[in-house]
């Protein structure tokens, strides 16, 4: 179960991907403020024959930063290319990169915190005057020339707006946090999504996959795809509540979407660290998982449910954290 709550992208979320992804504003679900934000920008500039703003997305993975990147090319009408922090190494690589760009295109930097300095530095001029500063000749001969850009539009996504250096951040025209997504939008992904797969659901069954994905579409589709194995082989092909309950059920799930790694991050602060405080780094270490995934990644999910606080001296487990485990909250040892 570990790997089907999994944020990241499998091999088969890729193969959907291209149809389950919405395409234009319309069809993407939530994100209300985005949305309407993105909406008077992109009219602005297409009113005045411009390239759109810099775009600066941030949020926990699965939310749709990637997805809206697409619809901002979409709605333009221009290309998309798309890159990201960790396949760049070399400054050279992004002036190429760069340089094939068209008047107007779109560049997707996913996971934009993760460029080495030298590569960033490339795109402050890119980013501010389009041009690239290009070093010819060494030490005391070195000099350098000044390559125009056609005016793009770079498009940036991370997990945390922390993340990113100053220089970097404030070159960005438009900077937008995604929220978790409600049920309710959720489930409207979900019976869109089963519309598209060519599945049957029923309104309860949609419900369930729904509050149980953790807030976050990515979740939610691959969940529907699992429910519908079970359907299939059990329940003629139809998600109702009960596919949906028993699969989930199977897959570890909880009601809140929570999966084995969250409980084991609320078990292991109540039982190893009498409920907290205790600090990010020996919680990362105690349950074997990287304290920038831990905090990207599971913390903000429990943060939103109130079943951690945040304090200075650490992380604690709420009331609500012991209610959800069943554990009596004086001494832990139920
Ligand atoms: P991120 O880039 O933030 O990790 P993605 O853009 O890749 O997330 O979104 C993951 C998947 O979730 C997409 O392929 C898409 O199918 C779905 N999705 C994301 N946001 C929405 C939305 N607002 N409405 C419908 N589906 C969405």
């Amino acid at each position: 179960s570990r790997k089907i709550i999994t944020t990241e992208e499998t091999e088969e979320d890729k193969k959907i991907e291209g149809t389950l992804r919405p395409r234009y504003l319309k069809e993407y679900i939530g994100q209300e403020k985005i949305k309407s934000t993105l909406k008077i920008f992109i009219d602005a500039a297409k009113t005045r024959g411009e390239a759109l703003d810099h775009v600066l997305f941030y949020g926990p993975p699965g939310l749709g930063k990637t997805t809206l990147c697409g619809i901002i090319a979409n709605e333009m009408g221009v290309n998309l290319k798309v890159t990201s922090g960790p396949a760049i190494e070399k400054p050279g690589e992004m002036a190429a990169i760069l340089n094939n760009l068209q008047e107007g295109d779109v560049l997707f930097v996913d996971e934009i915190h993760r460029l080495n300095r030298q590569v960033e530095e490339v795109l402050y001029p890119a980013m501010e005057d389009f041009a690239i500063d290009i070093m010819l000749g060494k030490d005391s001969a070195a000099r350098s020339i000044r390559l125009e850009l056609p005016r793009f539009t770079l498009v940036g996504a991370t997990t945390r707006a922390g993340l990113l250096t100053a220089p970097l951040r404030d070159r960005f025209g438009v900077i937008q946090r995604l929220e978790f997504y409600s049920p309710e939008e959720l489930c409207v992904i979900v019976k869109r999504s089963a519309k598209v797969m060519g599945v049957e659901i029923q309104e309860e069954g949609a419900w369930e996959i729904a509050r149980r994905s953790r807030g976050t579409p990515r979740l939610a589709n691959r969940l529907l795809k699992r429910v519908r194995d079970f359907a299939q082989v059990k329940y003629d092909g139809v998600i109702t509540k009960a596919v949906a309950d028993f699969a989930l059920d199977i897959l570890d799930v909880d009601r809140l979407g929570l999966d084995n790694n969250d409980r084991t991050i609320l078990l292991t602060m109540i039982q190893k660290f009498g409920g907290g405080p205790v600090g990010l780094e020996t919680l990362a270490a105690s349950i074997g998982e990287d304290s920038g995934t831990l905090e990207d990644v599971y913390e903000p999910y429990l943060l939103m449910n109130g079943l951690i606080n945040r304090t200075p001296r650490g992380r604690v487990a709420t009331e609500a954290a012991y209610v959800h485990l069943g554990i009596p909250a004086d001494g832990g040892e139920a």
